[in-house]
Protein backbone atom coordinates (compact mmCIF):
# COMPACT_ATOMS: atom_id res chain seq x y z
CA UNK A 1 0.00 0.00 0.00
CA UNK A 2 1.40 3.62 -0.96
CA UNK A 3 0.61 5.84 1.78
CA UNK A 4 0.69 8.67 -0.39
CA UNK A 5 -2.94 6.94 -1.83
CA UNK A 6 -4.47 6.76 1.36
CA UNK A 7 -7.74 8.98 1.43
CA UNK A 8 -9.77 8.51 4.54
CA UNK A 9 -13.41 9.85 4.19
CA UNK A 10 -13.21 12.06 7.37
CA UNK A 11 -17.13 12.65 8.87
CA UNK A 12 -18.33 16.20 8.59
CA UNK A 13 -18.56 17.07 11.90
CA UNK A 14 -15.09 16.06 12.51
CA UNK A 15 -13.26 17.99 9.46
CA UNK A 16 -15.11 21.04 10.80
CA UNK A 17 -13.20 20.60 14.15
CA UNK A 18 -9.96 19.87 12.41
CA UNK A 19 -10.61 23.20 10.05
CA UNK A 20 -11.57 25.10 12.74
CA UNK A 21 -8.17 24.36 14.40
CA UNK A 22 -5.93 24.30 11.58
CA UNK A 23 -7.66 27.96 10.28
CA UNK A 24 -6.99 28.93 14.10
CA UNK A 25 -3.03 28.26 13.10
CA UNK A 26 -2.98 25.19 14.89
CA UNK A 27 -1.72 21.41 13.67
CA UNK A 28 -4.96 18.74 14.17
CA UNK A 29 -5.27 15.44 12.35
CA UNK A 30 -7.94 12.22 13.22
CA UNK A 31 -5.67 9.41 15.41
CA UNK A 32 -5.73 6.34 16.72
CA UNK A 33 -8.23 3.74 16.12
CA UNK A 34 -10.20 5.62 13.82
CA UNK A 35 -7.48 6.18 11.39
CA UNK A 36 -6.56 2.16 11.58
CA UNK A 37 -10.20 1.06 11.20
CA UNK A 38 -10.41 3.75 8.16
CA UNK A 39 -7.60 2.24 6.05
CA UNK A 40 -9.30 -1.76 7.32
CA UNK A 41 -12.67 -0.18 5.85
CA UNK A 42 -14.22 -1.19 9.16
CA UNK A 43 -16.54 1.24 10.82
CA UNK A 44 -14.80 3.34 13.22
CA UNK A 45 -16.38 3.63 16.93
CA UNK A 46 -15.52 7.34 17.10
CA UNK A 47 -13.46 10.03 15.43
CA UNK A 48 -10.60 10.73 17.99
CA UNK A 49 -8.55 14.12 17.11
CA UNK A 50 -4.91 15.30 18.34
CA UNK A 51 -4.04 18.58 18.23
CA UNK A 52 -0.85 20.75 18.87
CA UNK A 53 -3.47 23.29 20.40
CA UNK A 54 -3.12 23.93 24.19
CA UNK A 55 -6.36 22.48 26.08
CA UNK A 56 -7.58 26.35 26.58
CA UNK A 57 -6.94 27.34 23.22
CA UNK A 58 -8.82 24.45 22.05
CA UNK A 59 -11.82 25.68 24.47
CA UNK A 60 -11.77 29.30 22.85
CA UNK A 61 -12.34 27.80 19.65
CA UNK A 62 -15.69 26.14 20.44
CA UNK A 63 -19.21 26.99 21.98
CA UNK A 64 -19.95 23.72 23.45
CA UNK A 65 -16.92 21.67 25.46
CA UNK A 66 -16.36 19.72 28.18
CA UNK A 67 -13.12 19.14 30.07
CA UNK A 68 -12.77 15.54 30.03
CA UNK A 69 -9.54 15.34 31.34
CA UNK A 70 -8.07 18.94 31.46
CA UNK A 71 -4.33 17.96 32.95
CA UNK A 72 -4.27 15.22 30.17
CA UNK A 73 -4.95 17.49 27.39
CA UNK A 74 -8.34 15.98 26.37
CA UNK A 75 -11.86 18.67 25.75
CA UNK A 76 -14.75 17.21 24.57
CA UNK A 77 -16.36 19.06 21.72
CA UNK A 78 -20.16 18.78 21.10
CA UNK A 79 -21.43 19.30 17.89
CA UNK A 80 -25.03 18.61 18.20
CA UNK A 81 -25.56 15.58 20.05
CA UNK A 82 -21.99 13.79 18.99
CA UNK A 83 -18.78 14.16 21.31
CA UNK A 84 -15.49 14.69 19.49
CA UNK A 85 -12.39 14.07 22.23
CA UNK A 86 -9.53 16.18 20.91
CA UNK A 87 -6.47 16.01 23.05
CA UNK A 88 -3.12 18.25 22.86
CA UNK A 89 -0.15 16.46 21.15
CA UNK A 90 1.70 14.81 24.48
CA UNK A 91 4.52 12.66 25.84
CA UNK A 92 3.34 10.60 28.79
CA UNK A 93 5.24 9.12 31.87
CA UNK A 94 4.29 5.82 33.38
CA UNK A 95 0.75 4.92 33.53
CA UNK A 96 -0.90 4.91 36.97
CA UNK A 97 -3.63 2.47 38.08
CA UNK A 98 -6.17 4.36 35.86
CA UNK A 99 -6.96 5.52 32.72
CA UNK A 100 -4.50 8.48 32.50
CA UNK A 101 -0.43 8.68 32.65
CA UNK A 102 0.60 10.21 36.23
CA UNK A 103 2.63 12.73 34.53
CA UNK A 104 2.15 14.16 30.99
CA UNK A 105 4.15 16.92 29.06
CA UNK A 106 2.74 18.51 26.27
CA UNK A 107 4.63 19.02 22.89
CA UNK A 108 4.62 20.72 19.55
CA UNK A 109 5.07 17.76 17.87
CA UNK A 110 3.12 15.12 16.69
CA UNK A 111 5.87 12.73 15.97
CA UNK A 112 6.56 12.55 19.61
CA UNK A 113 2.34 11.99 20.23
CA UNK A 114 2.56 9.15 17.96
CA UNK A 115 5.31 7.55 19.49
CA UNK A 116 3.25 7.82 22.70
CA UNK A 117 0.84 5.45 21.52
CA UNK A 118 0.52 1.36 22.12
CA UNK A 119 0.90 -0.29 18.76
CA UNK A 120 2.31 0.71 15.15
CA UNK A 121 -1.55 0.39 13.93
CA UNK A 122 -2.80 2.72 16.39
CA UNK A 123 -0.09 5.24 15.81
CA UNK A 124 -1.37 6.68 12.60
CA UNK A 125 -2.44 9.96 12.11
CA UNK A 126 -4.63 11.79 8.92
CA UNK A 127 -5.71 15.26 7.38
CA UNK A 128 -6.94 16.33 4.22
CA UNK A 129 -3.78 18.40 3.88
CA UNK A 130 -0.99 16.37 5.18
CA UNK A 131 -2.05 12.92 4.53
CA UNK A 132 -1.55 9.83 6.30
CA UNK A 133 1.36 10.15 8.59
CA UNK A 134 2.78 6.81 9.30
CA UNK A 135 6.06 7.11 11.13
CA UNK A 136 6.28 3.32 13.00
CA UNK A 137 5.44 1.36 9.23
CA UNK A 138 1.57 0.80 11.38
CA UNK A 139 0.46 0.29 7.05
CA UNK A 140 2.82 -2.51 6.87
CA UNK A 141 2.14 -3.97 10.00
CA UNK A 142 -1.64 -3.94 8.68
CA UNK A 143 -0.42 -5.71 5.49
CA UNK A 144 1.40 -8.28 7.45
CA UNK A 145 -1.34 -8.94 10.12
CA UNK A 146 0.39 -7.67 12.67
CA UNK A 147 0.17 -6.11 16.56
CA UNK A 148 3.37 -4.57 16.78
CA UNK A 149 4.83 -2.45 19.84
CA UNK A 150 5.43 1.25 19.25
CA UNK A 151 9.17 0.70 20.22
CA UNK A 152 11.02 -1.60 22.75
CA UNK A 153 8.24 -3.87 23.86
CA UNK A 154 9.40 -4.72 27.56
CA UNK A 155 9.71 -0.42 28.13
CA UNK A 156 6.36 -0.16 26.73
CA UNK A 157 4.98 -3.03 29.04
CA UNK A 158 7.04 -1.52 31.90
CA UNK A 159 4.81 2.30 31.11
CA UNK A 160 1.23 0.88 31.04
CA UNK A 161 1.07 -3.26 31.82
CA UNK A 162 -2.95 -3.13 29.98
CA UNK A 163 -0.77 -2.99 26.54
CA UNK A 164 -0.62 -6.70 26.46
CA UNK A 165 -4.31 -7.40 27.27
CA UNK A 166 -4.74 -4.74 24.02
CA UNK A 167 -2.51 -6.59 22.09
CA UNK A 168 -4.42 -9.76 21.97
CA UNK A 169 -7.70 -8.00 22.17
CA UNK A 170 -6.52 -6.17 18.91
CA UNK A 171 -5.24 -9.24 17.44
CA UNK A 172 -8.87 -11.24 18.21
CA UNK A 173 -10.73 -7.97 17.06
CA UNK A 174 -8.57 -8.01 13.36
CA UNK A 175 -7.27 -11.31 13.25
CA UNK A 176 -3.90 -10.59 13.55
CA UNK A 177 -0.96 -11.92 15.00
CA UNK A 178 1.38 -10.93 17.86
CA UNK A 179 4.83 -10.03 16.51
CA UNK A 180 7.26 -12.17 18.22
CA UNK A 181 9.37 -9.69 19.98
CA UNK A 182 5.87 -8.30 21.50
CA UNK A 183 4.55 -11.40 22.39
CA UNK A 184 8.02 -12.27 24.40
CA UNK A 185 7.63 -9.10 26.23
CA UNK A 186 4.41 -9.71 27.46
CA UNK A 187 5.14 -13.73 28.51
CA UNK A 188 7.91 -11.71 30.39
CA UNK A 189 5.43 -9.21 31.60
CA UNK A 190 2.48 -10.76 32.02
CA UNK A 191 2.61 -11.15 35.87
CA UNK A 192 2.83 -7.07 36.52
CA UNK A 193 -0.90 -7.43 35.06
CA UNK A 194 -1.91 -7.46 38.63
CA UNK A 195 -1.16 -3.29 39.15
CA UNK A 196 -3.96 -2.93 36.50
CA UNK A 197 -7.67 -1.69 37.58
CA UNK A 198 -10.20 -4.46 37.07
CA UNK A 199 -12.50 -2.17 35.32
CA UNK A 200 -9.96 -1.56 32.46
CA UNK A 201 -8.95 -4.92 32.72
CA UNK A 202 -12.89 -5.62 32.14
CA UNK A 203 -13.59 -3.34 29.14
CA UNK A 204 -10.43 -5.14 27.29
CA UNK A 205 -11.37 -8.73 28.44
CA UNK A 206 -15.48 -8.08 26.92
CA UNK A 207 -13.88 -6.48 23.91
CA UNK A 208 -11.71 -9.89 23.44
CA UNK A 209 -15.13 -11.88 23.94
CA UNK A 210 -17.47 -10.17 21.70
CA UNK A 211 -14.61 -9.92 18.86
CA UNK A 212 -14.70 -11.96 16.07
CA UNK A 213 -12.00 -14.30 17.20
CA UNK A 214 -12.95 -14.72 21.26
CA UNK A 215 -10.61 -17.93 20.73
CA UNK A 216 -8.02 -15.86 21.05
CA UNK A 217 -8.62 -15.39 24.84
CA UNK A 218 -6.50 -18.65 24.57
CA UNK A 219 -3.19 -16.66 23.95
CA UNK A 220 -3.85 -14.44 26.85
CA UNK A 221 -3.45 -17.82 28.84
CA UNK A 222 -0.46 -19.23 26.81
CA UNK A 223 1.28 -15.94 27.88
CA UNK A 224 0.32 -15.97 30.99
CA UNK A 225 -2.11 -13.17 31.86
CA UNK A 226 -5.38 -15.20 32.44
CA UNK A 227 -3.50 -16.81 35.12
CA UNK A 228 -3.53 -12.94 36.84
CA UNK A 229 -7.16 -11.73 36.19
CA UNK A 230 -9.24 -15.02 36.02
CA UNK A 231 -6.88 -17.94 37.10
CA UNK A 232 -10.61 -20.01 37.31
CA UNK A 233 -9.96 -20.32 33.73
CA UNK A 234 -6.66 -21.35 34.08
CA UNK A 235 -7.44 -24.43 36.19
CA UNK A 236 -10.79 -25.07 33.55
CA UNK A 237 -7.81 -25.42 30.66
CA UNK A 238 -6.15 -28.01 32.69
CA UNK A 239 -9.12 -29.69 34.00
CA UNK A 240 -9.23 -32.87 31.39
CA UNK A 241 -12.70 -34.60 30.25
CA UNK A 242 -13.42 -38.68 29.97
CA UNK A 243 -16.11 -38.76 28.95
CA UNK A 244 -18.38 -39.92 25.13
CA UNK A 245 -19.92 -36.42 25.31
CA UNK A 246 -16.71 -34.19 25.86
CA UNK A 247 -13.62 -34.40 23.12
CA UNK A 248 -12.22 -31.38 25.14
CA UNK A 249 -10.54 -30.44 28.39
CA UNK A 250 -13.01 -28.22 30.16
CA UNK A 251 -11.17 -25.03 29.02
CA UNK A 252 -11.34 -25.86 25.29
CA UNK A 253 -14.32 -26.62 25.48
CA UNK A 254 -15.51 -23.31 27.32
CA UNK A 255 -13.38 -21.86 24.60
CA UNK A 256 -14.83 -23.25 21.31
CA UNK A 257 -18.45 -22.12 22.81
CA UNK A 258 -17.95 -18.59 23.10
CA UNK A 259 -17.63 -18.71 19.33
CA UNK A 260 -21.25 -20.33 19.23
CA UNK A 261 -22.99 -18.05 20.48
CA UNK A 262 -23.68 -14.18 19.46
CA UNK A 263 -21.25 -11.48 19.79
CA UNK A 264 -22.92 -9.83 22.88
CA UNK A 265 -21.45 -9.24 26.25
CA UNK A 266 -24.40 -11.45 28.22
CA UNK A 267 -24.05 -14.54 26.01
CA UNK A 268 -20.43 -14.30 25.60
CA UNK A 269 -19.62 -13.64 29.39
CA UNK A 270 -22.08 -16.93 30.06
CA UNK A 271 -20.16 -18.91 27.58
CA UNK A 272 -16.99 -17.76 29.20
CA UNK A 273 -18.12 -19.25 32.90
CA UNK A 274 -21.12 -21.64 32.28
CA UNK A 275 -18.45 -24.22 33.08
CA UNK A 276 -16.20 -23.30 35.37
CA UNK A 277 -17.47 -25.05 38.43
CA UNK A 278 -16.48 -28.22 36.67
CA UNK A 279 -12.91 -28.08 38.07
CA UNK A 280 -14.23 -27.95 41.26
CA UNK A 281 -16.59 -30.56 41.13
CA UNK A 282 -14.60 -33.20 39.63
CA UNK A 283 -15.01 -36.98 40.21
CA UNK A 284 -13.28 -39.47 38.12
CA UNK A 285 -15.06 -43.25 38.34
CA UNK A 286 -13.80 -46.55 38.92
CA UNK A 287 -13.91 -46.78 34.75
CA UNK A 288 -11.95 -43.54 34.41
CA UNK A 289 -14.83 -41.85 33.38
CA UNK A 290 -14.99 -38.39 34.62
CA UNK A 291 -18.38 -36.30 36.69
CA UNK A 292 -18.85 -32.81 37.47
CA UNK A 293 -22.24 -33.11 39.65
CA UNK A 294 -23.55 -30.26 40.80
CA UNK A 295 -21.08 -27.99 38.73
CA UNK A 296 -23.63 -25.35 37.51
CA UNK A 297 -24.85 -24.28 40.70
CA UNK A 298 -21.15 -24.48 42.03
CA UNK A 299 -20.22 -22.17 38.98
CA UNK A 300 -23.09 -19.77 39.61
CA UNK A 301 -21.18 -18.62 42.69
CA UNK A 302 -17.85 -18.73 41.01
CA UNK A 303 -19.24 -16.78 38.19
CA UNK A 304 -20.46 -14.26 40.66
CA UNK A 305 -17.41 -13.91 42.56
CA UNK A 306 -15.67 -13.36 39.16
CA UNK A 307 -17.62 -10.55 38.13
CA UNK A 308 -18.01 -9.08 41.20
CA UNK A 309 -14.08 -9.02 41.38
CA UNK A 310 -13.92 -7.48 37.57
CA UNK A 311 -16.24 -5.09 38.88
CA UNK A 312 -19.07 -6.01 36.27
CA UNK A 313 -22.44 -4.11 36.72
CA UNK A 314 -25.50 -5.79 38.95
CA UNK A 315 -27.79 -6.83 35.40
CA UNK A 316 -24.95 -8.64 34.04
CA UNK A 317 -23.79 -10.13 36.67
CA UNK A 318 -27.84 -11.06 37.38
CA UNK A 319 -28.27 -12.50 34.21
CA UNK A 320 -24.75 -14.53 33.97
CA UNK A 321 -25.40 -16.34 37.12
CA UNK A 322 -28.90 -17.41 35.82
CA UNK A 323 -27.37 -18.58 32.59
CA UNK A 324 -24.46 -20.43 34.63
CA UNK A 325 -27.12 -21.74 36.94
CA UNK A 326 -29.76 -22.92 34.12
CA UNK A 327 -26.83 -23.41 31.43
CA UNK A 328 -28.24 -27.42 30.98
CA UNK A 329 -31.41 -27.27 31.95
CA UNK A 330 -33.05 -28.61 29.05
CA UNK A 331 -30.27 -31.33 28.67
CA UNK A 332 -31.93 -34.84 28.50
CA UNK A 333 -35.71 -33.14 29.04
CA UNK A 334 -38.04 -33.78 25.64
CA UNK A 335 -40.83 -30.87 26.50
CA UNK A 336 -44.22 -30.35 26.54
CA UNK A 337 -45.72 -26.85 27.05
CA UNK A 338 -46.25 -27.15 30.98
CA UNK A 339 -42.59 -27.42 30.75
CA UNK A 340 -41.11 -24.89 29.19
CA UNK A 341 -43.84 -22.00 30.76
CA UNK A 342 -42.09 -23.87 33.82
CA UNK A 343 -38.69 -23.09 32.77
CA UNK A 344 -39.28 -19.52 31.97
CA UNK A 345 -40.98 -18.77 35.31
CA UNK A 346 -38.44 -19.77 36.97
CA UNK A 347 -35.29 -18.98 34.98
CA UNK A 348 -36.86 -15.72 33.13
CA UNK A 349 -38.54 -14.38 30.22
CA UNK A 350 -36.26 -11.35 30.02
CA UNK A 351 -33.15 -14.29 29.34
CA UNK A 352 -35.25 -17.43 27.75
CA UNK A 353 -33.75 -16.65 24.49
CA UNK A 354 -30.29 -16.58 25.65
CA UNK A 355 -30.35 -19.32 27.41
CA UNK A 356 -31.52 -21.35 24.27
CA UNK A 357 -28.78 -19.93 22.99
CA UNK A 358 -26.35 -21.22 25.09
CA UNK A 359 -28.06 -25.13 25.32
CA UNK A 360 -27.34 -24.90 21.34
CA UNK A 361 -23.34 -24.03 22.08
CA UNK A 362 -22.83 -26.22 24.82
CA UNK A 363 -23.65 -29.25 22.52
CA UNK A 364 -22.28 -27.61 19.43
CA UNK A 365 -18.72 -27.38 21.29
CA UNK A 366 -19.40 -31.15 22.53
CA UNK A 367 -17.93 -34.27 20.64
CA UNK A 368 -20.67 -35.29 17.62
CA UNK A 369 -21.73 -38.51 19.86
CA UNK A 370 -25.14 -37.86 19.83
CA UNK A 371 -25.33 -34.27 18.82
CA UNK A 372 -28.59 -34.63 16.41
CA UNK A 373 -30.80 -35.60 19.27
CA UNK A 374 -29.38 -32.98 21.53
CA UNK A 375 -30.17 -30.38 19.40
CA UNK A 376 -33.39 -31.78 18.30
CA UNK A 377 -34.22 -31.25 21.79
CA UNK A 378 -32.78 -27.78 21.94
CA UNK A 379 -35.27 -27.15 19.01
CA UNK A 380 -38.15 -28.67 20.54
CA UNK A 381 -37.59 -26.41 23.37
CA UNK A 382 -37.20 -23.18 20.86
CA UNK A 383 -40.12 -23.83 19.09
CA UNK A 384 -42.35 -24.24 22.06
CA UNK A 385 -41.37 -21.25 23.62
CA UNK A 386 -41.69 -19.37 20.33
CA UNK A 387 -45.55 -20.45 20.16
CA UNK A 388 -45.89 -19.26 23.73
CA UNK A 389 -44.74 -16.25 23.59
CA UNK A 390 -46.92 -15.43 19.71
CA UNK A 391 -50.04 -16.87 21.81
CA UNK A 392 -48.73 -14.20 25.07
CA UNK A 393 -49.41 -17.13 27.21
CA UNK A 394 -48.87 -16.09 30.76
CA UNK A 395 -45.58 -17.14 32.33
CA UNK A 396 -45.37 -14.91 35.47
CA UNK A 397 -47.21 -12.87 37.70
CA UNK A 398 -46.35 -9.78 35.45
CA UNK A 399 -49.06 -11.03 33.02
CA UNK A 400 -51.60 -13.06 35.45
CA UNK A 401 -55.06 -11.48 35.10
CA UNK A 402 -55.51 -10.71 38.81
CA UNK A 403 -52.77 -8.42 40.97
CA UNK A 404 -52.50 -7.91 44.82
CA UNK A 405 -55.02 -4.78 44.06
CA UNK A 406 -57.19 -6.90 43.05
CA UNK A 407 -57.43 -9.43 45.62
CA UNK A 408 -57.42 -6.56 48.20
CA UNK A 409 -60.31 -5.60 47.01
CA UNK A 410 -61.68 -9.14 47.76
CA UNK A 411 -61.08 -8.65 51.39
CA UNK A 412 -57.51 -9.77 51.56
CA UNK A 413 -55.25 -8.32 53.98
CA UNK A 414 -51.83 -7.22 52.32
CA UNK A 415 -48.92 -9.49 53.62
CA UNK A 416 -47.86 -13.08 53.02
CA UNK A 417 -50.92 -14.77 52.67
CA UNK A 418 -51.56 -12.54 49.47
CA UNK A 419 -48.61 -13.42 47.97
CA UNK A 420 -49.36 -16.75 48.42
CA UNK A 421 -52.59 -16.54 46.67
CA UNK A 422 -50.75 -15.22 44.18
CA UNK A 423 -48.59 -17.86 44.12
CA UNK A 424 -51.01 -20.50 43.90
CA UNK A 425 -52.88 -18.98 41.16
CA UNK A 426 -49.83 -18.48 38.60
CA UNK A 427 -49.41 -22.24 39.38
CA UNK A 428 -52.66 -23.30 38.29
CA UNK A 429 -52.08 -20.79 35.19
CA UNK A 430 -49.13 -22.46 34.05
CA UNK A 431 -50.38 -25.67 33.82
CA UNK A 432 -53.43 -24.34 31.67
CA UNK A 433 -53.09 -21.15 30.64
CA UNK A 434 -56.97 -21.05 29.32
CA UNK A 435 -57.68 -19.95 33.23
CA UNK A 436 -55.65 -16.67 33.13
CA UNK A 437 -58.85 -15.34 32.90
CA UNK A 438 -59.92 -12.23 35.17
CA UNK A 439 -63.47 -14.46 36.33
CA UNK A 440 -62.20 -17.59 36.66
CA UNK A 441 -59.04 -16.38 38.75
CA UNK A 442 -61.93 -14.15 40.81
CA UNK A 443 -63.85 -17.08 41.81
CA UNK A 444 -60.53 -19.20 42.39
CA UNK A 445 -59.25 -16.50 44.58
CA UNK A 446 -62.64 -16.80 46.57
CA UNK A 447 -62.54 -20.43 47.32
CA UNK A 448 -58.78 -20.19 48.12
CA UNK A 449 -59.70 -16.90 50.55
CA UNK A 450 -62.30 -19.16 52.15
CA UNK A 451 -60.28 -21.94 52.56
CA UNK A 452 -57.54 -20.17 54.70
CA UNK A 453 -60.82 -19.12 56.68
CA UNK A 454 -61.34 -21.68 58.09
P1 LIG B 1 -11.48 0.95 19.83
O1 LIG B 1 -11.95 0.57 18.48
O2 LIG B 1 -11.68 -0.12 20.81
O3 LIG B 1 -11.95 2.28 20.32
P2 LIG B 1 -8.94 2.25 19.73
O4 LIG B 1 -7.68 1.94 19.01
O5 LIG B 1 -9.66 3.49 19.35
O6 LIG B 1 -9.88 1.01 19.64
P3 LIG B 1 -8.92 3.33 22.35
O7 LIG B 1 -8.78 2.62 23.64
O8 LIG B 1 -10.18 4.03 22.05
O9 LIG B 1 -8.56 2.27 21.23
O10 LIG B 1 -7.69 4.35 22.28
C1 LIG B 1 -7.55 5.29 21.23
C2 LIG B 1 -6.08 5.42 20.83
O11 LIG B 1 -5.32 5.88 21.95
C3 LIG B 1 -5.42 4.11 20.42
O12 LIG B 1 -5.61 3.84 19.06
C4 LIG B 1 -3.97 4.37 20.78
O13 LIG B 1 -3.34 5.16 19.79
C5 LIG B 1 -4.07 5.20 22.03
N1 LIG B 1 -4.10 4.40 23.28
C6 LIG B 1 -5.18 3.98 23.96
N2 LIG B 1 -4.85 3.32 25.07
C7 LIG B 1 -3.50 3.32 25.11
C8 LIG B 1 -2.54 2.80 26.01
N3 LIG B 1 -2.93 2.13 27.10
N4 LIG B 1 -1.24 3.00 25.73
C9 LIG B 1 -0.86 3.68 24.63
N5 LIG B 1 -1.70 4.17 23.75
C10 LIG B 1 -3.02 4.02 23.96
MG1 LIG C 1 -11.42 4.36 20.29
Amino acid sequence: MDRTDIRIEIPEKAKYIIDTLENAGYEAYVVGGCVRDSILGRVPQDWDITTSALPLQVKELFRRTIDTGLQHGTVTIMQGEEGFEVTTYRIDGEYEDGRHPKDVTFTPNLEEDLLRRDFTINAMAYNDRRGLVDLYDGIGDIERKTIKCVGSPMARFGEDALRMLRAVRFSAQLGYTIESETRDAITKLAGTLEKISAERIRTELVKLLVSDNPFELREAYETGMTAVFLPEFDRAIETEQNHPHHCYSVGEHILHSIEMVEAEPVLRIAMLLHDIGKPETLTVDEQGITHFHGHPAVGENIAKTILRRLKFDNDTIDKVSRLVRYHDYATGKHPDEKMIRRAVHKLGDDIFPMFLQVSRADIMAQSTYKREEKLEIVDAWGDMYAKIKSEDQCVNLKMLKINGRGLIEMGVKPGPSLGGILDALLEEVLDDPTKNDETWLKNRAQELIEKMQE
